[in-house]
Order: C-alpha cells, then sequence, then structure tokens
C-alpha cells in the first residue's frame, strides 16, 4: 500500500501546477451561472482531502513566487469575488469545518451602500478571521473602458475605506469581472499590491507573474479532476497584445516557452478550438476571424493539459 501511495503521489507530482479557484456565489439558485451549492462545494472539498491536495492562503503562495521558490502541485488556492452574502450565509461554515483558508475580494462600493446581496463590514470582519480579504474594486466597473482618472479614483475610495471600516491595506486585488489589459494592469499595479488576479483559465507555477495570476472559475459543478491537471505554459502574445482596432482577429503570435512544440489547439470565444500548427514552439497563424463577444478570450494549449490564455476585452 505504501510504495503505491507514493508512486501515485508522485504522479500527482508531475501532472500538474498549483492552482488559484474563483467562487462567486454560494447554495443561490437565483443565479445558476454564478452559483455553488453546499452539496457541490463539499464534495470539491472532500476530493482536495482524499487526493492529497493542501488549500493554503494566496499569500503562501505570493511568497514562494516571490522568492523563486517551486510550486508545490499539491496546493490548492480558493478565492471569492464580490463578497456577496450567500458566502457568510451558506459557505463560510463549511470553510471553517474543514479548515480552509480562503481570500475574499470585497466589492467596497456594495457593502458600503449595505446592498442586500452582499456581507455587511460586521460579517467581513468576521469573515477574516478565517482567511485573507482582498480587494475588488469600490464601484465593480468594467476597467477597460474607464479612463485613468476614474480608475485611480475608484482604487483610492475602495482602498481607503477598506482601511477605515477593516483597518486593512489588502495585499490583493481581483479584476471586476476578470476584465483587464495592459493600461488597466499597470494601474492596478501603481497601488503596490503583491499580487493580482485575473480570471483565465490556468494555473500558477514558478515561472507565473504574481500580477496576472491565473484563475479557475468554479461554479456549477464542474469536473474538478480535469481542472487540477492544468498546467502553466510560460508564453509571450505578441499577437494580439488588446482588443484589435476593427474587432477583428487577424493575426495571432505566440511565443511559447517549449521549442520542441510543433501542435496545438488554439480556442477563440464564440468560434470554439482549432488545431495549430508551431514552429519551434512558435505559433504565428491567420485567423481573420471578427470578434463576436465584448469579452474574448484566445486559449494555446500544448500537450500535457499546458495553457496560455490571453483576454482581449473591447474599450
Ligand atoms: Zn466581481
Amino acid at each position: 500500500m505504501r510504495p503505491l501511495l507514493g508512486l501515485w503521489l508522485l504522479a500527482l507530482t508531475l501532472l500538474a501546477d498549483a492552482h488559484i479557484f474563483v467562487y462567486h456565489r454560494f447554495g443561490d439558485t437565483r443565479y445558476p451561472s454564478t452559483d455553488t451549492s453546499i452539496e457541490v462545494l463539499r464534495k470539491q472539498f472532500d476530493y482536495f482531502r482524499k487526493n492529497g491536495y493542501e488549500v493554503i492562503p494566496l499569500s503562501r503562495l505570493v511568497e514562494a513566487l516571490q522568492k523563486g521558490k517551486n510550486i508545490p502541485d499539491s496546493w490548492v488556492v480558493l478565492t471569492i469575488d464580490d463578497s456577496y452574502k450567500s458566502f457568510y450565509d451558506n459557505a463560510l461554515a463549511l470553510f471553517k469545518e474543514y479548515r480552509y483558508p480562503f481570500t475574499l475580494f470585497v466589492y467596497t462600493g456594495a457593502t458600503e451602500a449595505g446592498y442586500r446581496d452582499y456581507m455587511s463590514w460586521k460579517q467581513i470582519e468576521e469573515a477574516m478571521k478565517h482567511g485573507e480579504i482582498g480587494f475588488h474594486s469600490h464601484t465593480h466597473p468594467h476597467m477597460v473602458s474607464k479612463s485613468g482618472d476614474y480608475l485611480r479614483e475608484d482604487f483610492r475610495k475602495g482602498l481607503e475605506l477598506m482601511k477605515r471600516r477593516l483597518g486593512i491595506e489588502p495585499r490583493y486585488f481581483a479584476y471586476p469581472y476578470g476584465e483587464y489589459d495592459e493600461r488597466v494592469k499597470s494601474i492596478a499595479k501603481s497601488f503596490g499590491f503583491d499580487a493580482v488576479c485575473n480570471q483565465n483559465v490556468g494555473a500558477v507555477s514558478k515561472e507565473s507573474d504574481p500580477m496576472d495570476l491565473d484563475r479557475i472559475a468554479l461554479t456549477g459543478d464542474p469536473n474538478l479532476k480535469s481542472k487540477l491537471k492544468i498546467k502553466y505554459l510560460p508564453a509571450q502574445w505578441l499577437e494580439p497584445k488588446g482588443w484589435p482596432e476593427d474587432g477583428v482577429v487577424r493575426r495571432v503570435h505566440v511565443k511559447t516557452s517549449d521549442p520542441n512544440a510543433a501542435r496545438g489547439r488554439l480556442y477563440l470565444t464564440g468560434y470554439g478550438w482549432r488545431r495549430v500548427a508551431l514552429k519551434k514552439g512558435e505559433l504565428d497563424t491567420t485567423l481573420n476571424l471578427p470578434l463576436k463577444n465584448r469579452r474574448s478570450r484566445l486559449i494555446l494549449k500544448l500537450e500535457k493539459d499546458r495553457i496560455s490564455t490571453k483576454i482581449v476585452v473591447k474599450p
């Protein structure tokens, strides 16, 4: 039994990198597209526990990245966006039961205004005893379409409120709707966070950029096992860099870190997957496809579930 277990753990080690997951609502059937039922959450927690995964706080992962340490494949980070009341009412007890840490990304404007569906400052303070608190913007805007002045003011207001109401200076930020581009990224960066989370499919390895951490959504009842197999693919997206001016993706040019990669698959929102050929680990292909969705993602997948994602958002 023991040697087998050892082999199996080794196999697990070879399979994947660390993973950050993102949840939104819990046990709230009014919004199926952003909801995770408590039954499914328990099933996922049991899966982590039975299969040797270690649920760690985001701070531990970020610290390892900053120090250039290897990232254990068994690490899982759980994050929750929007600070909905359903987290406090329905899910916090389960996180406590399993002693699983979490990072709650707070939408400060909703809490300050007392919106019904969102946690109060008092509830967030209570949750803080069991997890970490991050910032998720003050007005939850589509950031790519907002001016620099608007965005800086949004950060200032929200961060000032968190200081005033909770006495903390959040070290982590998550983009509303997972939407960003280079300009938004550099503004977020200027506020000095230790890490910034997106909502692109991917994993985290020692080569990941702490200012651009991929997170996998776990709403509904997804195939957790397949999500845990995803590995981080270091890649440089040379084209497209952002939303094309005429909304048409003409050329896709990506340099990956694997010089032997010759075949892969490319996904574009609204068009699905297509096979692509790479030369010495470089993808250079012509698509000429008009983007169908104002938030579109291009995903390059190489064998062994190695994934790199590029999001393009209409300004
Ligand atoms: Zn959000």
